[in-house]
């Protein structure tokens, strides 16, 4: 952790005035060798229980909007004890917070837009400080990196273990983002929406049971500014035409996972642990839950 700060603070303004300049970062990824590629059924190496215990695990989620970085990224940093790091909610707290760059950043998230690639790495920089200084290490990052640029960029600053890429049926994933609601007190998200997409275009049958708050948070529940039909389409074609570099940049170097969701969390998160070679930790999981 306290290499990446270091790393990305000094070097953070050459390496961006550098990759923003630069009009042959194609070149740096055909140089890497191709590698295997994992997906779910072909597993990691075990992660034995020094590497377990190590929390120096330094993870990146990716994936559409919607399809649940979140709650899996958050769910593996429990288990792990490494924090989880999302830029989506960094960015969201700078808005809230009425700083200087709050309305400039209303504007560009309410239209499904990215953000400048020297805001997210100030927030994330700020993120990875004070984090450093209550002693965390490792990291789960989700949202980040979402374009090449970046993927370069934290390329050089440090070593990423593992990619895991999440993927869902676009129907799904739309239903899911309108179904989100985030409670305003706790903070915790929730999904009203009750999937039960039939298999169609080759992709299976997907059923997901909504995600509903309990009590206390039911009367306090928010809707995401972004979550409206119109922004998360923009969102999604804006995604889609970012990642494929990241997904091919970290396929090229053997990262990357790619995992099928197989249907809501209690289909999916077992699924999940099975092929990060986790699957012993479920019942440390379900203990903790
Ligand atoms: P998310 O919660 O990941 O969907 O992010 C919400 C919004 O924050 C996005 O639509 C972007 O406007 C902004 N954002 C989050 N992460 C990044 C990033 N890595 N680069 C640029 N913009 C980002």
């Amino acid at each position: 952790m306290a290499a990446l700060i270091r790393l990305f603070k000094p070097q953070f303004s050459s390496l961006l005035r550098r990759s923003l300049s630069s009009t042959t970062t194609t070149a740096t990824v055909s140089e890497i060798q191709p590698q295997r590629q994992r997906s779910n059924s072909s597993i990691l190496p075990p992660l034995t229980d020094d590497l377990k215990g190590s929390k120096n695990f330094q993870w990146v989620f990716l994936g559409c909007p919607g399809v649940g970085k979140g709650t899996y990224a958050s769910r593996l940093s429990t288990l792990l004890g490494v924090p989880h790091i999302a830029t989506g909610d960094l960015v969201r707290e700078e808005l809230s917070s009425s700083g200087p760059l709050s309305h400039q950043l209303e504007e560009i998230v309410n239209q499904g837009k990215l953000v400048s690639d020297e805001i997210i790495f100030n927030l994330l920089s700020k993120r990875l400080e004070a984090g450093e200084s209550k002693g965390e290490s490792g990291f789960i990052l989700d949202g980040f990196p979402r374009t090449l640029r970046q993927t370069e960029i934290l390329d050089e600053a440090t070593e990423i273990d593992l990619v895991i890429n999440l993927k869902l049926r676009e129907d799904v994933l739309i239903e899911k983002c309108l179904g989100r609601r985030i409670c305003s007190e706790c903070g915790k998200s929730f999904n009203l929406a009750s999937i039960n997409a039939k298999a169609e275009n080759g992709y299976p049958e997907i059923t997901m049971a909504p995600l509903l708050p309990p009590s206390q948070c039911s009367s306090k529940l928010i809707t995401r500014a972004d979550d409206t039909e119109l922004v998360v389409r923009e969102r999604l074609r804006i995604y889609k035409k970012q990642s494929e570099p990241v997904e091919d940049y970290y396929r090229k170097q053997g990262k990357l996972m790619e995992f099928d969701l197989p249907g809501g969390i209690p289909e999916s998160w077992p699924k999940l642990l099975e092929a990060l070679n986790l699957d012993d930790y479920g019942d440390k999981w379900s203990a903790a839950a």
